[in-house]
């Protein structure tokens, strides 16, 4: 693990990292495989962030987002909490060592219809609507369950894109709820208002503030809840932590140019050019094969100077599959076989390891390099 971990100098940027990255990669393993960048510094600032900016609420990551072992023991020495969804996670956060107590695995509350902006798969797929939770706690009761609190998740990439009010009228409803719940001899203990949390990200992931949504759940829980000390709140952010941090370096495997005039990929010149890579919808990219509004951006990793013309590309994955393209359209300079192209914003993407090993010990992916740095902005 510690030679995927660079420490750089605060005068270098996560581009000349890249390239540094690529020759080392090339000299000494002999590799041209794709791999990850990813900053550390990044994390450890918004790790920073949570604590100052939302002291009364305890943030479990969502391992899902990215389960990487560095991040992860960064995480946990921290002093993070982790949101687990399936037995290798967990298992995976033991083996580092974290009181199982840290781990958390929860009435969901359904956060559509709380406002008219919600949707989005979180919103839709879990929780239940709000006029059926007394319905839901009556059943509990006369079921002898024990029913311990509320959360919900207001939905993520972009999700809640047009307020953050959400986080508002949830937190009153979840309130409304607690009042049920205690009214029938519930011990409610906690409150968890879940992820979708918004990053600065390249990609098209949310126009909300990080800042705005802080100050509306402080507001929020003050308003509903005051000083009741009787109960925690957690929360579960994910892809905040996840998105923004990595950036993908891919080679390029094949070309073709596609010189008729008139087709689709061609630019004015009529030169239009596919490209092929050595990653896919398969593997790094998978994500955006799921989530088809977010469109990966992507950018040479060689020194591009103004006056070079930009073409009408398509990127395609390694795989044999008629459907494996990575973006549809874009513009780049004339690339060739053996030049690398980076994608950022593609932390998250890394996801199928967590979704699809059995096994605790099988391979990454990709390379990952962590880069480390003392100033990162
Ligand atoms: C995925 C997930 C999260 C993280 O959501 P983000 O949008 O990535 O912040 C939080 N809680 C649960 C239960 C999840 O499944």
């Amino acid at each position: 693990m510690e030679d995927s971990i660079t420490v750089c100098q605060d005068t270098e940027e996560v581009i000349d990292v890249i390239r540094r990255m690529i020759t080392e990669r090339s000299l000494y393993q002999n590799s041209d495989d794709a791999f990850y960048v990813m900053d550390m510094g990044y994390q450890v600032k918004m790790v920073d962030q949570w604590k100052r900016l939302l002291p009364k609420v305890y943030p479990y990551y969502a391992v899902k987002a990215n389960p990487d072992p560095v991040l992860l023991q960064i995480f946990a020495k921290m002093n993070f909490g982790f949101d687990c969804a399936s037995l290798h996670e967990i298992q995976t956060i033991l083996n580092l060592n974290v009181q199982p107590s840290r781990i958390v695995l929860l009435l969901r509350l359904c956060t559509k219809g709380l406002t008219d902006s919600i949707t989005g798969p979180m919103a839709d797929k879990f929780g239940c609507p709000r006029n059926e939770t007394s319905h839901l706690l009556t059943l509990a009761k006369n079921l002898d369950l024990k029913v311990v609190g509320v959360s919900f998740h207001v939905g993520s990439l972009g999700a809640t894109a047009d307020s953050a009010e959400v986080y508002a009228r949830a937190i009153e409803a979840a309130k409304n709820i607690f009042s049920e719940g205690r009214a029938l001899g519930f011990d409610f203990e906690i409150l968890d208002i879940g992820g979708g949390f918004p990053a600065k990200t390249t990609v098209n992931y949310s126009t909300l503030d990080f800042n705005e949504v802080v100050n509306i759940i402080s507001m929020s829980l003050d308003n509903e809840f005051g000083n009741d000390g009787t109960f925690q709140v957690i929360a579960e952010p994910g892809l905040q932590f996840a998105m923004p941090s990595t950036v993908l370096v891919a080679n390029i495997i094949g070309k073709r140019r596609k010189p008729s005039k008139g087709d689709p990929m061609s630019d004015e010149s009529g030169m239009g050019f596919d490209y092929f890579i050595n990653d896919g919808i398969f593997t790094s990219f998978l994500k955006y094969a799921l989530v088809p509004d977010v469109t990966p951006v992507v950018k040479p990793v060689a020194q591009i100077y103004a006056n070079v013309p930009s073409h009408t590309c398509r990127i395609w994955g390694q795989s044999c599959a008629g459907n494996d393209v990575v973006v549809q359209n874009c513009k780049l300079p004339e690339m060739n076989v053996g030049d690398w192209l980076f994608f950022t914003g593609n932390g998250s993407l890394y996801t199928t390891r967590s979704i699809t090993s059995a096994s605790p010990t099988s391979n990454p992916l990709c390379g990952f390099v962590h880069l480390c740095k003392s100033d990162s902005e």
